[in-house]
């Protein structure tokens, strides 16, 4: 089916503009985003049209930008939304769902948003696939990049995590590396878009069209729940463009009649050690004020995240909340949900747990309405996190009796 996409529209003033490479307004400088004809779609985009569809973020063509080519789909999407009933047991809350994004393609979220820039990228004539990014993007973009073929640039903090850098070169990409945070990474990115103007930047000059991957998220969880909404929904935050999307989503659904009742209320995971959102959240600040990051949530370590604004404002609007969590609670709430559910989450899932815990305990997540917590990437990503503390119990000679003494001993531990 085509994609009902009419046009770009500026977020701040509602210029609009063909669906062309162009990320901000020439009016104000707001940003673009991806506009639809919904009226149109209506009775068009039906319940049985997107069952029929492939088993990727594909089936929701029509609510996507036009790709007018075939789609680059390596496969990302319609990943698994898990009853998690032991951890639900554990957390003391009534029905909990993890939406298991570490099944994609690479790992993580990001193969939905890099399918849609791409695919857009290829109708607009770009030739060459580039990101700025802390790890994830970057994975993503150089996976996608060798499968159709084309040369990747994707630029990252030099002192990422080793399995992130790895998990990116094997691609064959070129992988530059700047002695610097995310945030001076972006800056680069910004200044080299307008020297190589055929290189294809997923989250910058194609931001529009990346941005509206995130979607899927909501249109696959109110499917896999059977054509309802779940009431809460808890997303990690780095630049917050997965949690608007996901809010457009819901809303898209709702006016098309996809769904009944009322979008769900948003709830925001950060860590504290770089938390602009939730620290503007919490002190109830007008702006969303920089800050420089800390902490080993490194895919969600982006200081100044470009739509905070836009949480704020839902969170306030919506009566939603904001975590703000320790690294030690990340560490914590990994294993958690590891040995409660069998799901291994990168460290911006324990970012999701810890603070979907928090605010659990604040009263500001409601334990008997239903919870969907966004999982976002594999522990393999950030298997230095945990490699010192996720550890073998015991090392012995290969005998009988060692064995049997050592179970002996930790059985006693343990006991203890
Ligand atoms: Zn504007």
């Amino acid at each position: 089916m085509a994609s009902f996409a009419t046009g770009l529209l500026c977020r701040e003033c509602g210029a609009t503009y063909p669906t062309e490479a162009r990320y901000s307004c020439e009016f104000c400088f707001g940003p673009l985003e991806v506009d639809y004809d919904l009226e149109a779609a209506k009775g068009v985009v039906t319940r049985a049209s997107i069952e029929a569809g492939p088993s990727s973020i594909w089936r929701y063509a029509a609510l996507l930008p036009d790709p007018g080519v075939e789609p680059v789909d390596l496969g990302a999407g319609w990943t698994p939304l898990r009853r998690a009933t032991r951890l639900a047991e554990v957390l003391g809350v009534k029905e909990l769902w993890l939406k298991d994004d570490t099944r994609n393609p690479t790992g993580s979220f990001k193969d939905r948003v890099v399918s849609c820039a791409l695919s857009s990228a290829r109708r607009l004539g770009f030739t060459t696939a580039a990101c700025a990014s802390t790890g994830n993007l970057a994975t993503s973009v150089a996976a996608h990049a060798a499968f159709i073929g084309w040369p990747s640039v994707t630029i990252i903090p030099s002192d990422l995590e080793k399995s992130k850098i790895a998990m990116t070169a094997i691609f064959g990409g070129t992988v530059l590396g700047v002695e610097g945070n995310y945030d001076d990474v972006n800056r680069l990115c910004v200044e080299l878009v307008a020297e190589h103007p055929d290189w294809a930047f997923a989250n910058v000059n194609l931001r529009p069209y990346y941005a509206e991957g995130s979607k899927t998220l909501a249109f696959e969880i109110c499917e896999q729940l059977g054509w309802t909404m779940p009431d809460q929904v808890v997303v990690p935050l780095a630049s917050g463009s997965q949690f608007t999307k996901v809010a457009k989503g819901f809303n898209q659904f709702i006016e098309l009649g996809l769904v009944s009742g009322t979008a769900p209320v948003l709830f925001g995971a950060q860590a504290t050690g770089c938390s602009p959102i939730a620290t503007a959240f919490a002190e109830g600040a007008e702006v969303v004020t920089p800050q420089k990051p800390n902490t080993i949530a490194r895919s969600l370590a982006i200081g100044n995240p470009a739509d905070g604004p836009y949480v704020l404002d839902n969170l306030r609007a919506k009566g939603g909340d904001c975590g703000s969590v320790s690294d030690e609670e990340i560490l914590e709430c990994i294993g958690l949900l590891a040995q409660t559910e069998g799901v291994f989450a990168e460290t911006a899932g324990g970012v999701t747990i810890a603070s979907l815990r928090q605010m659990i305990r604040r009263g500001t997540i409601d334990p008997n309405k239903s919870i969907v917590a966004i999982i976002s990437g594999h522990g393999l990503k950030t298997l230095d996190a945990v490699v010192d503390t996720a550890v073998v119990s015991a090392t012995i000679t290969p005998s009988l009796a060692n064995a049997e003494e050592a179970l002996n001993f930790l059985r006693l531990v343990s006991a203890s």
